[in-house]
């Protein structure tokens, strides 16, 4: 194993590493590591000290790579922050991290002042990357030419970053990932996947969320991959990306195979440079990813993980054409897992539903400031405990079913709404769904269905719910039904069905 995650900028040195995929303008690997170089040596010229942590706030940019790789190299700890976040969601990451250095952009920076000057927050200093009045920008670092600090690193201890959960189940917890951690998974996740120095990579999928970091940029940079970054998802500047800077492995969210399924305008656009596309994160429906192939022309791979977990477990390795894409393929190299009875904690056998534990060299160090929590989650022996519930088969293959906490129990039934939301989408009238449990009048739970109509179709309570009650044993059947124009979701793609349950209870 490569020992430290900031020394492996493995591309040629004229070769691009990063391009910016709305202006163009690129950064070769050799400029690439002249410049993590000195933006390491300048934090730590303005006191960054190792173990010292640095929050990141901005969207994906060329430079969003240099500012996080700058950050390790210094010896510091990364806390990738939602660029969606509020101020005072920003200053409670800020902090519950104790970050006391910010890297940011102007077009956040009224965000990030009011919350570096919330109660508790530490930052003492601000850096905008392209520069605003009376910041430091990254220009102001790389003039001060210093060179990167010498720091001694263990690996299997020191932290690397702090990414949060992405808050779909509760709030977000801050996950202690070690520079062991992170190498450990992009080794695991480049033995999986074809892809080398002519793979050009489309990032769209944030960098502040672990998905984003570790398979979309850092398995990317260890292959000597260019990675195109984009800021933000929006479908016709996407397919643009992927037509003209010609990328041929594009990571997603579900959310957008739906849209790659089902919107008009995608066949205006020349695909035919996309070859694997890999999605992750929430469960992809096989009839949804299915047309998506069919449509484009191309491979799609899924894989499971978690931020705790850097944050891969299972994929389909891309070699494996004959693993459903409905499933989360293979435990990746390095890992055990196993299915367990979360009532009695006894293994379960194949074909048999039970939550999924996982252990190995990518599990995290623990919850930050958070003891009882990482209590509940890492057991003695090592294992995590996902707190998803999966099936494997007799060759492996693992399925995810749904989150233990979020399956509807309905008369001693237990139905995964993510099982219904797959069908719902199979249903042309539908653009989007999301489901959860609701009391009945008895005070029974019982499936409900929020849709999203497709633009002008006729489609009313009755019909959706005739429609799932046709394709499902009755007691999954969905009981009530309710219009929306949109479903929330989190901006790792997945859907907020907290958000919904609290609307119920509104
Ligand atoms: P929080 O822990 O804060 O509630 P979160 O669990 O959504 O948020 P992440 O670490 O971003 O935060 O997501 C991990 C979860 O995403 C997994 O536990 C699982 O529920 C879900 N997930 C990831 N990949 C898949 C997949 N391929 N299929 C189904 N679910 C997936
Ligand atoms: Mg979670």
């Amino acid at each position: 194993l490569p020992e430290l995650l900031f020394g492996d900028l493995a591309g040629r040195a004229d070769h691009p590493a990063l391009v910016d995929g709305s202006s163009g303008r690129s950064l070769s690997y050799g400029e690439l590591a002249a410049i993590v170089g000195k933006v390491a040596g300048a934090l730590a010229a303005r006191g960054v000290r190792k173990g010292d942590v640095v929050g990141i706030f901005s969207p994906n940019t060329p430079f969003y790579a240099v500012a996080f790789h700058g950050v390790l190299r210094a010896g510091a700890v990364a806390t990738t922050v939602n660029s969606l976040y509020t101020a005072d969601e920003l200053a409670s990451q800020l902090r519950d991290s104790g970050a006391t250095v910010l890297i940011t952009i102007s077009a956040f920076l009224d965000r990030a002042e009011a919350a570096a000057k919330a109660e508790g927050v530490r930052v003492s200093e601000i850096v905008v990357l392209d520069g605003a009045p009376g910041h430091t920008s990254l220009a102001d670092l790389l003039a001060a030419d210093a060179a990167p600090p010498d720091v001694v690193i263990d690996p299997a201890t020191d932290l690397a970053v702090l990414p949060y959960s992405s808050g779909t189940t509760g709030r977000a917890k801050g996950v202690m990932l070690t520079h062991r951690n992170l190498v450990a998974n992009i080794v695991q996740i480049t033995e999986l996947i074809e892809a080398g120095a002519d793979t050009r990579v489309l990032a769209v999928l944030p960098f502040f969320h672990i998905y984003g970091m570790q398979v979309t940029m850092n398995a990317a940079l260890h292959v000597g991959a260019t990675v195109v970054t984009m800021p933000k998802f929006d479908l016709p500047e996407f397919l643009r990306v992927i037509a003209e800077h010609r990328t041929d492995r594009v990571y997603i969210a579900p959310p957008v195979a739906v849209a790659l399924a089902k919107h008009p305008i995608v066949d205006s656009y020349d695909l035919s440079p996309l070859k694997v596309l890999f999605s992750g994160a929430a469960p992809l429906d096989e009839e949804l990813a299915e047309a998506v192939k069919a449509r484009l022309g191309c491979t799609v791979r899924q894989g499971y993980g978690m931020t705790e977990m850097s944050p891969v477990s299972h994929m389909i390795p891309d070699v494996r054409e004959d693993i459903p894409i409905g499933t989360v393929g293979l435990i990746i190299p390095n890992m055990e897992c196993k299915l367990v009875d979360p009532g009695t904690g006894e293994e379960v056998g194949v074909g048999v539903p039970g939550e999924l534990w996982c252990k190995g060299p990518n599990v995290m160090a623990g919850y930050l400031n958070n003891r009882d929590a990482t209590d509940a989650t890492l057991d003695a022996d090592g294992y995590l405990h996902t707190g998803d519930v999966a099936v494997i088969d007799a060759d492996g293959v693992v399925s995810i079913v749904d989150r233990v906490k979020e399956l509807i129990k309905y008369k001693g039934y237990q139905v995964p709404p993510a099982e219904l939301e797959a069908l719902l989408l199979t249903n042309p009238l539908i653009a989007d769904a999301a489901v959860i449990g609701v009391r009945d009048d008895e005070g029974e739970e019982v499936p409900k269905a929020f849709v999203v109509r497709q633009q002008g179709v006729d489609l009313d309570e009755a019909a959706v719910m005739a429609f799932v009650a046709e394709r499902v044993a009755p007691y999954k059947k969905v009981r009530v039904v309710e219009f929306l124009d949109a479903i929330p979701k989190s901006a790792s793609g997945k859907i907020l069905r907290k958000d919904l349950r609290a609307r119920e209870s509104a």
